[in-house]
């Protein structure tokens, strides 16, 4: 009996690896695709990436991934080894959104499709579709983050504002900026919200690349100039990055301690560090943005394309990009603050809690 359960355990074993070797041999190569993301410097971007590589993987590509650490040329030359590769599909988050005119050109030229992924490719008709989340309505949850924790609803003010934006060359920024204003403006117009620098605008409140120490230069210098004697009661950030370099430049200026609370500041992406700040009680609100979900909305879209399926969007009307609207697949945002993140970010097996504590 045993020699029998043993040769059973044996042809056991055999079929497991026959099994394993026939799906190996059977999955089908549906070809390369080539990813070509902004930076390494942001945690969001490299959960996108991998998210894709494996997204892809499930449904029979191949991926090649690059990251072009915030440096347009880098990106240009990336973008054009990836042609060169002969990839099937490009999906692209851009560094300058009207940066990529003539390499896409050259895409085209190769029959590649385009994917804009997070962030719209602008001034070129050689981009199939784009998908992103509501990036308004991720400005809309900045905005009433900070009207909320203010209590400007229920009345209470005057209080003191400053406003920032994301980079000026990323469309997403004016999407997020003019979503906050949607819901800020009526109460700086009626006196509630006070910008005592009178900084507003994208032009004048813009973060190129979205950089972290230009924003807490900026903070230190409208600290020093508005705010010697008068309380900051809310800081409008665009980006965990940017919120945390707001809080250590305030940090600086005597704010976060007990006599002199930290402003309201908001955030996006659900970074860490920021999610550790609302833990503790500094950050006030992030926007988080399921890299997972957008990663796998991503290839189901390339894997229609490719099958000659017509891609599910939801959205043919928001992003004009300069030359035609395109197509997108937008997904919902979700506020995130002290209250919900452990449902949010660690029931969903996003984050293990023994990260952010
Ligand atoms: C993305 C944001 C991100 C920002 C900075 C934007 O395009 O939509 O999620 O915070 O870039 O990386």
């Amino acid at each position: 009996p045993r020699r029998g359960a043993l040769g059973l355990l044996t042809s056991l074993v055999a079929a497991i690896g026959l099994a394993g070797t026939a799906t190996q041999v059977l999955a089908q190569d549906k070809g390369l695709i080539g990813i070509a993301m902004p930076t390494k410097s942001s945690a969001r971007w490299i959960a996108d990436g991998d998210n894709m590589v494996k997204a892809f993987k499930d449904k029979g590509y191949r991926t090649d991934l690059q990251y072009a650490e915030d440096d347009i040329p880098n990106q240009l030359a990336q973008i054009e080894n990836l042609i060169t590769k002969k990839v099937k599909v490009l999906v692209i988050a851009s560094i300058d959104g009207s940066a990529l005119s003539s390499v896409l050109q050259k895409a085209a030229a190769a029959n590649i499709k385009v994917v804009g992924y997070d962030r719209l490719i602008k001034g070129t008709k050689n981009i199939d579709y784009y998908v992103t989340f509501d990036n308004f309505q991720v400005g809309v949850m900045q905005g009433q983050s900070i009207i909320d924790k203010l209590g400007l609803a229920q009345g209470k003010g005057p209080f003191n504002i400053e406003l920032f934006g994301g980079s000026p060359d990323d469309n997403n920024a004016t999407f997020f900026y003019d979503g906050a204003m949607s819901v800020l403006k009526p109460y700086i117009d009626s006196g509630k919200l006070v910008v005592r620098s009178k900084q507003m605008g994208m032009a004048k409140v813009g973060t190129l690349r979205w950089d972290a120490s230009t924003a807490q230069a900026r903070m230190d210098n409208l600290a020093s100039a508005y705010y010697g004697k008068d309380r900051l009661h809310a800081v409008l950030s665009p980006y965990d990055g940017i919120s945390i370099g707001i809080l250590s430049s305030l940090k600086g200026a005597g704010y976060c301690s007990k006599t002199l609370p930290c402003p309201v500041v908001s955030g996006q992406d659900a970074e860490i560090p920021s999610i550790k700040s609302i833990i503790k009680g500094e950050q006030a609100a992030t926007v988080f943005k399921d890299t997972r979900a957008l990663a796998a909305a991503a290839a189901g879209l390339v894997d229609d394309m490719l099958s000659g399926k017509q891609p599910a969007v939801n959205d043919t009307k928001t992003y004009n990009n300069g030359v035609k609207v395109v197509p997108s697949i937008l997904l919902k945002p979700v506020a995130v603050d002290a209250t919900n993140w452990k449902t949010v970010l660690v029931d969903s097996g996003y984050y293990k809690e023994s990260q952010l504590r």
